[in-house]
C-alpha cells in the first residue's frame, strides 16, 4: 500500500496558520489534522480533543518518557508534542496528515520522515504586520505577546529549509494556495506510478 503525506505546515504565531489549515481542509477530503498535546492552558472556546489534548506537566513529562512524541517543542514557555503511533499508523494505512506545529518541530519531524514529509512555511508579508496581527487576536498577555514575536525572528530565519512558502497577505489566496500544494503533491508521477502500478502505463490494448 502507499504511504500516505505528511504536510508539515509551520510559521510563527499570529500569521494565521490555523484559520489557513481549518479552511484549506473543509473544503478537501481525505485530510486527517493531528491533533497535539499540549500544556498550555485553554483559550476562551478551545475544545479538549478537538484543538489539542490539554494535559499537565506531569503527564506530558510521562509521554516523552515513554517515548510517544514524534516530536515535542518548548514553544513560548509552554510544552507540545505530536502523537507518534497516530502518525505512523495513519500514514501506513495511507492517510494525509496535516500537522500544524511550530519551526523547531517541523524540522524535527523532516529529519525522520523526510521522504512522507512535505515541509510547508507560511510567513506573514512583513515582520510588523505579524505585530499587528497578534496585538489585534489579543489572544495573549503582553509577556507572551513579546516572546511570540522575539521567537519568530529564529523562525523566520529557517524559511529556506522548507519545500514551499505561502506569504499569507490574504486569507483565501493562501488557503487557495495551501490547496493547491496538497493536491499537486498527491498527484506527483512517482506517487502515483506507485499506487497504479507502473505495468497499467505500459499495457496497450491493440486496436
Ligand atoms: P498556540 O499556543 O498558539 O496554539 O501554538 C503555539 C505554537 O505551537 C504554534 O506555532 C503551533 O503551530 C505550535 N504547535 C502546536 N502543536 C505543536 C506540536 O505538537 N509540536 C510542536 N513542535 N509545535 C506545536
Amino acid at each position: 500500500m502507499t504511504k500516505g503525506i505528511l504536510y508539515v505546515v509551520s510559521g510563527p504565531s499570529g500569521v494565521g496558520k490555523s484559520s489557513i489549515i481549518k479552511e484549506a481542509m473543509k473544503r478537501l477530503k481525505g485530510f486527517t489534522f493531528s491533533i497535539s498535546y499540549t500544556t498550555r492552558k485553554p483559550r476562551p472556546g478551545e475544545v479538549n480533543g478537538k484543538d489539542y489534548f490539554f494535559v499537565d506537566e506531569k503527564t506530558f513529562d510521562e509521554m516523552v518518557k515513554n517515548n510517544e512524541f514524534l516530536e515535542y517543542a518548548e514553544v513560548h514557555g509552554h510544552k507540545y508534542g505530536t502523537s507518534k503511533s497516530f502518525i505512523k499508523e495513519k500514514i501506513n494505512e495511507g492517510f494525509s496528515i496535516v500537522l500544524d506545529i511550530d519551526v523547531q518541530g517541523a524540522l524535527n519531524v523532516v529529519k525522520q520522515m523526510r521522504k512522507e514529509t512535505v515541509l510547508i512555511f507560511i510567513a506573514p508579508p512583513s515582520y510588523s504586520e505579524l505585530k499587528k496581527r497578534l496585538l489585534n487576536r489579543g489572544t495573549e498577555k503582553m509577556e507572551d505577546l513579546k516572546r511570540r514575536l522575539e521567537d519568530a525572528k529564529w523562525e523566520l530565519s529557517k524559511i529556506n529549509e522548507f519545500d514551499y512558502l505561502i506569504v499569507n497577505e490574504d486569507l483565501n489566496e493562501s488557503i487557495n494556495q495551501l490547496i493547491s500544494i496538497f493536491i499537486a503533491e498527491q498527484i506527483k508521477t512517482e506517487r502515483v506510478t506507485e499506487h497504479l502500478g507502473n505495468y497499467s502505463f505500459f499495457k496497450f490494448e491493440e486496436e
